[in-house]
């Protein structure tokens, strides 16, 4: 622990001393107020200490070990039960999380997560069942993924889904290699997917990692996919373009119905990010633009936890074209009204014959399919529509609000679809997005998404999401205003930003390339 020893404290000691900002006591602990200090197990475990009662073995037991029975204790670090629950505590006290406060990071849909699906989830017929058990068990759970399915087919207007991938770029991988299947499938093997420069990083990985070559679409000065330059690039090598829609500048890309059919007419499918889905659900249907495949991200539109709140999970939607290539398993419903789990021994029997393969071991995350239809069904179709429109109606209502203050490089293509995009333009000194996003802490909010897209220097996304209310924005522009101001102010001290956080700026760069992975009591780590 850095806290100073009691023993060492002088009255000159003050906070300010450190940070030139806020004045008062250095405190003995290195507590702050509520704002617990906390060291690792490694430094406050004991290995004499348990919080755990075993009862000794009864005399005279047998022996299973085989002879490697531990000849030595192996010195693991223990704590009594209320040190562990309070260690815990104090620890989760320093995360920021959706139940705390808005989480505004663009692209992420952080909305929150009813607790009504969590009790859902929680009902031991579907939290305790396991995917080895016998199908006739399961009938319920199966019911619960296929009804899933076919919510996920309506409201994208499309043929078929796989159910099983598990995130979003899971899923683009599932719908990429359904595309090569179907090329495959007619002897046409093209090298090239065209991938817009503003797309999410997921989008080139997919299609470099399905063994196609990437090149970008350039986009135009409004921030939307250049039409006439994807045509002439379009041809007999182009396999498939990716295109996000609504795209990650925050902008609905309303030519896409002349972009899906250029690229049919040229021979390709169109792979559609669908991880924009809330601006939309209810309000377009991506089957009727032509798109042949696209991810949902369950943990984004349709509310399941993320953001280290529990596993993602990635459906795709596909064409009539792209559905006989889809995974295995999947749901179906026999004659007699009963779902069954698909594998290859009875794929022939719904003329599922041409799958690509699988993308996991078993169905999918089915706690996610729980608490996902949970949340359709609680909104219903017409509950589904509200959220994209107040979703939408809550990102322009920040982008308008601040748009006088910071530059907004799209503000004038109309309005923004669930997020407001933001550039650096106009800062003072040598201010940068991270020192706004820095002290966006300091006034107790997780920062905005930063540097993506990549179109844009020094871009801030924000997305607000349809379950802030009006209150909680406008606390949440103050906040942003105030940090804005003094970013164009170019108020220097915001570059040692934060000052109240449990702890300050970190080498993040050095942090990601040079993790350190087990605990070392060696200074010098
Ligand atoms: C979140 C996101 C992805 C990836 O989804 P994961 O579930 O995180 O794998 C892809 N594209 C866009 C635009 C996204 O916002």
């Amino acid at each position: 622990m850095s806290a100073p020893n009691a023993s060492g404290w002088k009255p000159e000691m003050t906070v300010a001393s450190q940070d030139g900002l806020h004045s008062g006591p250095v405190t003995a602990t290195g507590n702050r107020a509520l704002m617990l200090e906390e060291p690792l197990l490694f430094e406050i475990g004991r290995a004499d200490v348990t919080g755990v009662d075993l009862p000794e073995p009864a005399a005279g037991a047998p022996n299973r070990l085989g002879g490697l029975d531990r000849a030595e204790p192996i010195g693991l670090l223990g704590l009594t039960e209320p040190e562990t629950v309070r260690h815990y505590t104090r620890l989760s006290r320093q995360n920021y999380a959706i139940d705390l406060g808005l989480f505004p990071l663009g692209s992420c849909t952080m909305k929150h997560n009813p607790r009504l699906n969590e009790k859902v989830a929680r009902m031991p017929g579907f939290a305790d069942v396991h995917p080895l058990q016998p199908q006739e068990t399961v009938r319920g759970a199966y019911e619960v993924i296929n009804e899933l399915a076919e919510w996920l087919i309506r409201l994208t207007g499309m043929h078929g889904v796989a159910m099983s991938p598990k995130a979003g770029a899971h899923g683009e991988l599932c719908g990429i290699l359904c595309i090569r299947a179907a090329l495959e499938a007619r002897g046409d093997a093209r090298e090239v997917i065209l991938v817009p420069e503003s797309a999410h990083g997921t989008n080139p990985a997919t299609a470099a990692f399905a063994g196609y070559r990437v090149e970008d679409i350039p986009a135009t000065a409004e921030g939307r996919v250049d039409l006439e330059a994807l045509k002439a690039r379009l041809g007999p090598d182009v396999a498939a373009v990716m295109i996000t829609n609504p795209n990650t500048c925050g902008l609905f890309e309303s030519e896409m119905k002349e972009i899906s059919d250029a690229v049919h007419a040229a021979g390709g499918f169109v792979y559609c990010d669908g991880a924009n889905f809330n601006a939309i659900v209810g309000k377009v249907r991506p089957g009727d633009l032509g798109v042949d495949a696209m991810h949902i991200n369950l943990h984004k539109t349709f509310s399941t936890p993320h953001g280290g709140g529990g596993p993602g999970s990635g459906p795709v939607v596909l064409s009539e074209a792209l559905s006989p290539f889809g995974p295995l398993p999947f749901t179906a419903r026999t004659a007699d009204g009963v779902v069954h789990l698909v594998e290859e021994e009875g794929a022939e029997k719904f003329g599922h014959t041409q799958a690509f393969g699988r993308m996991a071991a078993f169905h999918g995350q089915m706690g996610m399919f729980t608490r996902a239809l949970t949340y359709i069904l609680s909104h219903g179709a017409d509950g589904l529509k509200q959220v994209a429109e107040d979703a939408v109606l809550n990102a322009n209502y920040i982008l308008r609000s601040l748009e006088d203050l910071l530059d907004a490089p799209f503000g004038a293509s109309g309005p923004c679809m669930h997020e407001a995009l933001f550039s650096d333009a106009g800062f003072g000194g040598d201010l940068s997005t991270l020192d706004l996003a820095k002290s966006l802490i300091d006034e107790g909010f997780h920062p905005m998404t930063m540097y993506f897209p990549l179109v844009v220097h020094g871009a801030m996304l924000v997305e607000p999401t349809e379950t802030e209310s009006k209150a909680s924005l406008d606390q949440f522009i103050g906040a942003f205003r105030s940090v804005a101001e003094r970013a164009k102010a170019g108020d220097e001290r915001m570059k040692q930003a934060p000052y109240y956080a449990p702890r300050r700026r970190l080498d993040e760069t050095l942090a990601a390339r040079k993790p350190k992975l087990a605990w070392s009591d060696d200074a010098e780590g």
